[in-house]
This record gives C-alpha cells, structure tokens and sequence, in this order.
C-alpha cells in the first residue's frame, strides 16, 4: 500500500499542462495566463485629476493663505470624459472633476476644500484661494497605472479580479489561457439510480457523480456526466469508451474498486489500460485505484487517465480532495498544488489505531488562544451528514494511534 505522497506522485506523473486557448475576459477567473500581457498604451491615458477642483498655475496661488486670497478667473467647466477647449493661462482657472483630462497649461489643482466660489451652485465666474499648491499636486500623469510598452501580467499568473481588471483597463477582450480539463464522471453500482428517478426497493440514489462534478466545477475543470454503470464489464467498457469519445482529460469512476464479487473496475482498468496502484494508506478512500485506459478515437489512440475513487460517498469526496483536485490543477497549469493547512487544537480524543492517514471531518472556530476543530459527528465514510456539517478535515498522521484532546493538528478547510 501507498502513502498519500506516494500515491500522488504517481498521479501527478500521468499529468501536464493542457494547451491555451483564447477566451473571454470574464471566463479566465482561475485559470492560469498563457501569455505576457504588455501594455499598448499608458494607463492612464492622459494626465488627469485626482480631485474635484479647479486645474490653475501653481505660480498663480504664491502667497495665498487664509486671508490672502487670490481670485483666478474661471474660463470653463471640465466633466470627466471631455477635453478642456481652453488653456489655463495666468490668472484663469478651470473648473475640473476627477478623472478629467488637465487641461493645457495648467500645472496643479487645487480641490474645492480650499476654495471659495462666487456662489452659483455649477460655478461662476470666479474662484478666491486659500493655499498655495506645489506643481503637479493632485495630478495623476499618463502612464501612472502602467507604461505603454511595460509588462503589466506575466505568463504563468492564475487570474484573480484585479487581473481581470488590469486586462479590462488594458483593452484585452480576451485572452490566452490554459484551457479547462475536461472531467468524465461515471458512478458505477447496480444500487444506483439517477437524482430525480424513482427509489425502487434496494435501490438508492446516485450522489457521488454529483458531488464530484460540483468538486470539478470548484477546481476549475468541465465535468463530464457519464452517468450509471452497472456492476458488469460490458457496461463498464462501454461508459469509459463513450466518456474517451467526448474528450475527457481524467475519467473518474466511484465504487467498485474494493474486493467485493462485483467490483469490476479494476478488471476494466487492467484490461483496457493498466493499474499503477489500487490501495492507499488513508482513511477514509482507501481502495482507490489509478492507471490509464486506452482506446481509439476517431481511429486515433488514446491514452486518458483514470481515477476509480471508492464508492462511500465521504470517500469519493476526499480522494477526489486528495488526488483528482492537484491533477487538475496541474492540468489549468497552476504551480502550488498543495491546499493550506493550519494548526488547530482538537476539542475530542480521535482514535485512528490502523496506521493510515485520517482525515476527520471536523468544524474549525477562531476562538481566543487559536483555532479550534470540534467533530461534526458519526465519521463513517457513508454519512454525508457530517460532511455537511464540516468545514475542513483535520489530519492525523498515520503513526500517530490516537489523538487527544488537546492535541494539535493539522486542518484543511474545503473554502
Ligand atoms: P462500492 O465501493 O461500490 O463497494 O460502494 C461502497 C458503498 O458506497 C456502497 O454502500 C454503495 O452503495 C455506495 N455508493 C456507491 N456509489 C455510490 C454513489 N454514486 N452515490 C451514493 N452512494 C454510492
Ligand atoms: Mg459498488
């Protein structure tokens, strides 16, 4: 049996960054930049106001002070959006909002504050001030922001908002990006019937194919719903044939890989591909079974993936956490695989005797001396309930047999 590490780096093996593909600003949020972004232009484009005021000569307003005012004529208005028709010569001033161009001539703006107008409520015709003002004061330059010329994102960033800003302020529609991994998903189990089919007796509802595809959608990838195979490996073949055929990156399956009489999906994997391993020191997720199947598409082979996740639905989701997310993340090109964690201070004794990994659902608090994880209930790999209830695993390691209360341990969050 593999250790988690160990397990992931033969997963990590089987995966690389997809190619870029050009797409929509808004649609690039995650996913990594496939090109440099240089700025054609400055940002901002034109020298402008940073205040509401009036743009004048700072060699007019020497002397001014509190009671020594000194009145400049006002020879126009200025909204941002327009450019002034007249020149600030000596003696005038221009009215200006933010983000208006400065006017020509013009070397500095004095804000409202330290003004006095002749009492119209859009001004009149002329203003008193009361300070002096350096040259440039309350000017933004061309090019502040970003040069023309200059890099302004970097090949390799993973898009946040404010790169989605910077490419809007830069005038890039869209972009060149990593594409997103397409994600077969197939639940396997003569038992299962799809969400919204009737519950005939013995039989229960199929809630891993949706789980994890809204895991592939958190991380970033398209799933691909495959939906239900039963327990025999014609239909099996069959599903994980049609799921190569729509394009999948990594097919994922759940259930059917431990050694009950109908766990058949070793047997396909061995058949169509190969195993690379089928066990994992963890708790829960420790039938997991990883490899490649390979089929011909279009008269083309290929050679896809596959992560056949254990059918418990707890379990389907942490190895998903565990091995499905970092390759995906690999596959959007994303460089730090590793989910954070933290120390947090367990609140119940947590017995783990069978030297796996644990991973413990648990609820995780700020409280005075640090974060705290309380058991969100039952932690049988079916119940679902208390993976509802949690907001993050806690990690006890796999030497450890027991962990106390009080002890201090690991924790992921899912958020
Ligand atoms: P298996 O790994 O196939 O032995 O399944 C282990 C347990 O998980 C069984 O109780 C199955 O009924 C249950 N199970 C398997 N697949 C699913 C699924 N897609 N949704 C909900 N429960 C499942
Ligand atoms: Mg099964």
């Amino acid at each position: 049996m593999l250790s988690v590490e160990e397990a992931l780096e033969k997963v990590l093996a089987m995966f690389r960054p997809l190619e870029a593909e050009r797409a929509p600003v808004l649609e690039t949020l995650g996913r990594v930049l496939a090109e440099d972004v240089v700025a054609t232009g400055d940002i901002p484009p034109h020298a402008n106001t940073a205040m509401d005021g009036y743009a004048v000569l700072a060699a007019d307003l020497e002397g001014a002070g509190p009671d020594s005012a000194k009145r400049l004529r006002v020879i126009e208005n200025l909204a941002a959006g327009y450019v002034a028709s007249e020149r600030v010569t000596s003696g005038t001033a221009i009215r200006i909002m933010t983000g208006a161009p400065m006017p020509e001539g013009a070397d500095a703006v004095i804000p409202f504050e330290e003004t006095h107008q002749d009492g119209m409520p859009q001004g009149g015709a002329w203003v008193d001030c009361f300070v002096e003002m350096r040259v440039g004061a309350n000017v933004r330059p061309a090019g502040e922001d970003v040069h023309a010329g200059e890099r302004a994102l970097t090949r390799g960033t993973r898009i946040r908002p404010q790169e989605i800003g910077m490419l809007a302020a830069l005038g890039y529609g869209e972009v060149a990006v990593i594409r997103r991994p397409r994600v077969a998903i197939l639940a396997t189990g003569d038992e299962l019937v799809g969400v919204d089919a009737p519950l005939l007796p013995g039989k229960i509802r199929n809630a891993n194919s949706y789980s994890n595809a809204a895991q592939v959608l958190q991380y970033g990838g398209i799933p691909l719903m495959l939906g239900i195979a039963r327990d025999t490996v014609e239909d099996l073949t069959a599903k994980i044939r049609a799921g190569l055929a729509q394009g999948a990156d990594l097919l994922m399956t759940s259930g059917g890989v431990s050694v009950g009489d109908f766990d058949v999906v070793k047997k396909v994997l061995a058949a169509e591909g190969e195993i690379s391993f089928w066990r994992v020191l963890m708790k829960p997720g420790k039938p997991l079974a990883f490899g490649y199947i390979t089929a011909e598409v279009d008269g083309v082979p290929h050679t896809v993936p596959m992560l056949g996740m254990p059918g418990n639905p707890v379990s389907a989701m942490v190895s998903f956490e565990l091995f499905a997310r970092p390759a995906i993340l690999t596959m959007l090109g994303v460089q730090e695989l590793r989910k954070p964690t933290f120390e947090a201070i367990l609140d119940q004794e947590i017995r783990s005797k069978d030297a796996r990994r644990h991973y413990v659902r648990v609820r995780v608090e700020r409280r005075e001396d640090g974060f705290h994880a309380m058991l969100t209930g039952e932690q049988g790999s079916g119940i679902l309930n208390s993976m509802v209830r949690s907001n993050g695993l806690a990690i006890i390691p796999e030497d450890w047999d027991h962990a106390p209360a009080g002890a201090r341990v690991q924790v992921m969050l899912f958020e």
